[in-house]
């Protein structure tokens, strides 16, 4: 079958699907504290349906998958899911994206069931950062989650950090050198326009250029790693004494919409073709309502067709999507 091509000729092979909207912490750039509206349980996607629209996207070169959320660990028996998933035909790499606060506790049955790829949200080795961030407080949890997935063998693992200016820059640096000291690639991931309660303006984002002055100026020198995936949306850097790698998820200064590869599934069954869509495709409608492979893989051709060249964050134009990235899956 031919690629999910778009019109300006990006072929999408990576699919990253949400497994649930609810979470176990608050990151004040995601969700709000309280009064959090989530989807009533039966409009989540089931595992059966989920594994349906994956086979189908398979079929139409997909390659790449992410599970994601809101809170992924928080779906019973996601080990069952992970399973299901890896067994599919096509599937090339599988990950997943935690807050790692339930790690410690499945990290070995989901090894069990195949899962070897994970990145783990981690802002600040801090503790009362991390409560100011998070609104709970559970660092020595999310540390215990990773220490346990390093001896359980897991690989490679990353942390996503998000940039806050006025925040995070006492961060920097110690997360920086928690990751060499074990092998974990940081990804500084610049704050966007995602949050529910409208906090961003770009005046809040640290930027990917000033982070990496902080670290060339406090651990050492660090080029742009040459040979990396172009459609890959973090620039790795590696310091220039050899010892590991830093990434960039640089939405708002470097956007790296021209090399988009990605596509999206919400947990309510709605595909998106990009983080800031406002547009969605009603899959759980199709997979419920008795549609066929053949409808399901036109609707996500269909709307793939109709993605835009990118999101308009830095001009007036810009709308932030309806959703917030915990209820999108990011
Ligand atoms: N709960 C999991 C977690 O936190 O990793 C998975 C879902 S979370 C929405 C996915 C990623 O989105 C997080 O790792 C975090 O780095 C990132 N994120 C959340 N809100 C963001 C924002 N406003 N700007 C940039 N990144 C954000
Ligand atoms: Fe939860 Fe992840 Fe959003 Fe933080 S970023 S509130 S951990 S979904």
């Amino acid at each position: 079958m031919a690629p999910l091509i778009d019109t300006f000729g990006r072929i999408h092979d990576n699919l990253r699907v949400s497994v649930t909207d609810r979470c176990n912490i608050r990151c004040f750039y995601c969700m709000p504290e309280t009064g959090v509206k989530f989807e009533a349980r039966e409009k989540l996607l089931t595992f059966e349906e989920i594994e349906r629209f994956v086979r189908v996207a398979v079929s139409l070169g997909v390659r790449k998958l992410r599970l994601t959320g809101g809170e992924p660990l928080l779906r019973r028996d996601l080990a069952k899911l992970i399973r299901k998933l890896v067994a599919i035909d096509g599937i090339e790499d599988l990950a997943l994206t935690t807050n790692g606060v339930l790690m410690a506790q499945q990290a070995q049955e989901l090894y069990d069931a195949g899962l070897r790829r994970i990145n783990v949200h981690l802002d600040t080795l801090d503790r009362e950062r991390f409560k100011q961030i998070t609104r709970r407080d559970d660092l020595a949890k999310v540390l215990d989650g990773i220490d346990t997935c390093l001896r359980l063998g897991y690989g490679p693992i990353k942390i996503n950090a998000v940039a806050v200016k006025n925040l995070v820059e006492p961060d920097i640096v110690p997360l920086a050198l928690y990751g060499r000291e074990r092998g974990i690639e940081i990804r500084y991931i610049e704050f966007m326009p995602l949050d529910s309660q409208g906090l961003w303006d770009k005046g809040k984002v640290l930027l990917a250029d000033d982070m990496i002055a902080m670290l060339t100026r406090e651990i050492g020198p660090l080029r742009e790693v040459p040979d990396r995936d172009p459609r890959a949306p973090a620039t790795d850097y590696e310091y220039l004494d050899g010892k590991g790698k830093v990434g960039f998820v640089a939405s708002i200064s470097r956007p790296f919409c021209l090399n988009c590869n990605r596509i999206r599934l919400t947990s309510d069954g709605k595909f998106r073709y990009c983080l800031f869509a406002i547009d969605e495709t009603d899959m759980r409608q199709l997979l419920r309502g008795g549609a066929s492979d053949q409808a399901i893989a036109s609707a996500i051709r269909g709307s793939v067709h109709d993605k835009w060249l990118g999101h308009e964050i830095n001009t007036q134009r810009f709308v932030p999507p309806p959703r917030p990235m915990y209820s999108i899956g990011g």
